[in-house]
This record gives structure tokens, C-alpha cells and sequence, in this order.
């Protein structure tokens, strides 16, 4: 199955977290997209083992978009040459031509180390001569893939960004992305949970900066590059 895009985190609730709501938008459009969590997200707070999964597929379905999860250990997530190969070999397999990542900066160790694994992957996915690479014979199976962008939504454990490269208007879909990250009774509160309340205040603020009501921001691995300057919506202050 090939993907137009995949969504590469720690954890199940961190692509909702940081890019929910243009999920949704993109999903609308048609665009198949798959979530690949890197890790099982247990144990969780208030929930037993394997709940969490479930929620994470519900938030899936209500997004659109399809997951899968790697099954490692939430907490010792690290940037190996394993994990590197692993998801390599995901981006052959499913030939997607944008890949989101988690940015660099971030308190929580599991997301420290996304940007890392993530940028080496695409990098190795589009290389070739692996059968002449000890260790490197499952990607020497598959065909290169070359990417064609690798964009970073802002974490949300991180502090705010000043600068980013762009920013997503996700108002008309907010209300999607409130019930996907709902869904996570395994860690969020079903009432005025602290957590969720400070996201939501982050996208508003995005949003506020922009002139719109609810904003998700990336960074982009490269420069934007665009045939047509006025693809771009109008800002607040122009
Ligand atoms: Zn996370």
C-alpha cells in the first residue's frame, strides 16, 4: 500500500497533538495518509495495558488516516542504527512523497530523538548498493525512495517557536482534532484535562498570530520552493 504521506512519532496521541487538525484537512482531500507510531505509548496513566492502542485507532478512524505502531519501548525510544534501517525500510514500502516528523527540541527524550532518526531514514531510503552493506540486506530488497519533503510540526512540549517555515489554518476542522485527542481516556482527563487545554491555547495562539482562529506550524527540513507566490492566504498583518 502506498501512502501520499506518513506521520513518524513516539508515541500514539503525538501526530494528533501536533498536526490533528491538518490531518483532517488533508484527509478530506482524499489523501491517504498513515501514522507510524515508533512506540506501544505504555504504560499509560489511567488505563491498562493495550487500551491505549484502541483509543489511538479510534483517533485514526475520526481522522481519516490509518496507523500502525513499531510496538517499542515508550521511554527508551534512542536513535539506533535498528530503528534508523526500520523505518527506512517504511518509507520504501509505502512511497510517500511528504513525511512529518516531531522536531528536534523537546524535553520529553522519545520526541529528542525523532528528528534524528527521522531525517537519517529518508536519507537512507533513497540510497542504493545495499547488498554490498553488512547489515543492510533488508533495505537491499526494496526499491530507493526519495521523499520529496520531510516537514516538522511543532511539539507541543516544547517552548513556542518564533519562527516556523509555515502554518496550517485549521479552523474549519478543529472540532476533529478536539475528538481525536478526546478519544485518549488512557492519559488525558475526560474533564478539562490540563494538558489538552494548553494545546488547544497553543494552536489558538498560532492562530492569533496569524489572524485566524486555530493554527498548526511547521518547520521545513529544506527551503520552500513554490511556481506561484500567491499560493499563500492572507495573514492578519500582512
Ligand atoms: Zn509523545
Amino acid at each position: 500500500m502506498s501512502y501520499d504521506a506518513l506521520v513518524i512519532s513516539a508515541h500514539p496521541d503525538d501526530a494528533e497533538t501536533q498536526m490533528g487538525g491538518t490531518l483532517a484537512l488533508l484527509s478530506d482531500k482524499g489523501q491517504p495518509i498513515l501514522i507510524v507510531d515508533l512506540t506501544n505509548g505504555e504504560p499509560t496513566e489511567f488505563a491498562e495495558p493495550g487500551i491505549r492502542a484502541r483509543q489511538a485507532d479510534e483517533a485514526a478512524r475520526i481522522l481519516g488516516v490509518e496507523r500502525l505502531s513499531l510496538g517499542l519501548q515508550d521511554r527508551f525510544l534512542a536513535d539506533t542504527l535498528e530503528t534508523r534501517l526500520r523505518v527506512a525500510q517504511l518509507i520504501r514500502e509505502h512511497r510517500p512523497r511528504w513525511v512529518y516528523s516531531t522536531g528536534e527540541a523537546c524535553v520529553h527524550p522519545d520526541h529528542a530523538v525523532m528528528g534524528s532518526i527521522v531525517r537519517a531514514a529518508t536519507f537512507l531510503a533513497r540510497l542504493g548498493q545495499w547488498e554490498r552493506v553488512p547489515g543492510g540486506e533488508l533495505l537491499a530488497q526494496q526499491e530507493a525512495w526519495a521523499i520529496e519533503r520531510l516537514f516538522f510540526p511543532h511539539c507541543k512540549m516544547e517552548p513556542a517557536w518564533g519562527d516556523f517555515a509555515f502554518a496550517v489554518d485549521v479552523s474549519t476542522v478543529y472540532e476533529r482534532k478536539r475528538q481525536a485527542l478526546a478519544v485518549y481516556q488512557s492519559i488525558f482527563r475526560p474533564q478539562n484535562d490540563r494538558l489538552l487545554t494548553l494545546y488547544e491555547a497553543e494552536d489558538q495562539y498560532y492562530g492569533r498570530m496569524l489572524g485566524t482562529a486555530y493554527a498548526e506550524i511547521y518547520r521545513s527540513a529544506s527551503p520552500l520552493l513554490v511556481e506561484d507566490p500567491t499560493v499563500f492566504l492572507p495573514t492578519i498583518h500582512g
